[in-house]
């Protein structure tokens, strides 16, 4: 039998094992604090439990880990990792410092295969889902990195569409959650999705977690054009879905909508889509494009920005304007990438 990941299983699933272990479902909290508190990266190290089940977990079972590529600091704080995963392919993930708090930008996926065709991770195309230890393990590395009690938020912001990975994500959520691993408030994580209908209500059935969904256009065509996903889930679909969410009572959704030059940034997509949003519990982040040579839109300008963001303001929304961030080391949005 080869080994699995320990770290790939879910809350339930590690009860499961401790139960065919002929131990009490009630243990697994034990396995919980040594592999997401501790940090431990072998068996040996889980000193209350007895030496004979430690051989047993080490027959069957490896601790995962990521090894660092390389980390890299940008001039405003952000710290990008490149991360190097078991098969040899390769993840980022950013910590973004922000007046006291500090935010994970976390990967689901090598790859993405939605195709935005402003973001610089779908040109690489789609490898693979991650595991769920691959995903915990991002979050083990910032921990280490800025001590366990600074990370604050978690965004599912970085490689990859969440939703498409789907039952991975709710098992991280879980553990994320769980007081006996990281302990964090569902109000504190967030996953951002390009607009995955079905999947964003079954997130919002089976977790609490606050949710963003990338609107990016105010019409079906333009946004057709510039994100794919949107022929299967068009506008209206989509508005329709989150209208109906499952959300706590005064949670509110953000709509990101990242401002391209030219395409999607002129005072009347402003009119449009504060029309669209009409009477939604919501707030929106304006995130200006952050250009790339690969890419070949541009950023909008200061003025278009101003304006943009006005009109929603006039108009009683919470716009907020997403300045850029970590730049110099292509930490931004959209700028994340493995190795290729
Ligand atoms: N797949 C998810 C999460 C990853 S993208 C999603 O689509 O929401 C995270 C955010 O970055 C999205 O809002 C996306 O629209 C935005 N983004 C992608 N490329 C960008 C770019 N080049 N400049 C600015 N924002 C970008």
């Amino acid at each position: 039998m080869t080994k699995k990941d320990i770290k790939d299983f879910s809350i339930d699933g590690l009860k499961t094992l401790m139960e065919e272990r002929g131990l009490k479902r009630y243990r697994a909290p034990q396995l919980l604090k040594w592999l997401y508190q501790a940090g431990v990266s072998s068996f040996e190290e889980m000193s209350n439990f007895k030496k004979e089940l430690r051989t047993t977990f080490d027959a069957d079972f490896y601790i995962g880990q990521l090894k660092i590529l390389k980390k890299q600091v940008s001039s405003d704080g952000c710290e990008k990792f490149l991360l190097e995963l078991a098969d040899g392919t390769s993840v980022e993930s950013v910590i973004i410092p922000d007046d006291g708090r500090n935010t994970l930008c976390l990967s689901t996926q090598v790859g993405c295969k939605m195709g935005c065709h402003f973001c610089l991770t779908a040109k690489q195309g789609f490898t693979r889902d991650l595991t769920i230890g691959e995903i915990l393990n991002q979050v083990l590395i910032a921990k280490n990195d800025i001590a366990p009690e600074r990370l604050t938020n978690i965004v599912f912001m970085g490689m990859g569409e969440p939703l498409l990975n789907l039952e991975n994500l709710i098992a991280v959520i879980d553990i994320l959650k769980d007081d006996n691993a990281f302990g964090m408030s569902s109000r504190r994580i967030t996953v951002s999705t390009c607009g995955m209908a079905p999947q964003l209500i079954e997130l919002c059935e089976r977790t609490d977690v606050a949710v963003a969904v990338s609107l990016n256009a105010t019409d079906d065509e333009t946004r057709s054009k510039i994100m794919p996903v949107n022929k299967r889930f068009p506008i209206h679909e989509l508005l329709d879905a989150c209208r109906n969410l499952p959300l706590k009572k005064r949670a509110r959704i953000t709509f990101e909508y990242v401002l391209i030059g030219g395409v999607n940034d002129s005072l009347d997509n402003a009119k449009k889509l504060a029309k669209l949003l009409t009477g939604m519990k919501c707030k929106v982040n304006l995130i200006p494009f952050n250009a790339h040579h690969e890419l070949k839109f541009k950023a909008p300008t200061k003025e278009a920005v101003k304006e943009f963001q006005t009109h929603l303001l006039e108009n009683n929304y919470t716009a907020i304007l997403r300045a850029s961030r970590g730049n110099d080391i292509s930490a931004a949005c959209g700028q994340l990438k493995g190795l290729s």
